[in-house]
């Protein structure tokens, strides 16, 4: 079997370990976090390249996005992998900033 042939999703025990964090996923609000294009603001994310083989997201195909991630397929290994990552902290030191507006 090839890497790019590989369906974490297809095994079951995979889609029950990631259940809770897909809910929080599905469930949690982004808006905070987004410009009106969608895309996130400055300073809440970052992008990387594949994390499988590291090669660069600039040649990857774009599947979709959600929730201001972009979601790629690795040109090299195939590897399907959300390009944008969220700072750690920058969601709540975010939030905070968007309640304090309206105090
Ligand atoms: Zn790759």
């Amino acid at each position: 079997m090839h890497r790019a042939d590989f369906d974490a999703a297809s095994y079951p025990w995979v889609r029950q370990a990631l259940q809770q964090a897909n809910q929080a996923l599905r469930q949690a609000d982004f808006s905070c976090l987004l410009a009106g294009d969608g895309e996130f603001l400055p300073g809440v994310a970052y992008t990387r390249g594949c994390p499988l083989c590291d090669h660069s997201a600039a040649n990857a195909r774009r599947l979709f996005r959600a929730h201001g991630m972009h979601i790629m397929a690795c040109a090299v290994c195939g590897f399907v992998y959300s390009r944008d990552v969220l700072i750690s902290g920058a969601e709540q030191a975010r939030y905070r900033q968007s309640q304090s507006r309206w105090l």
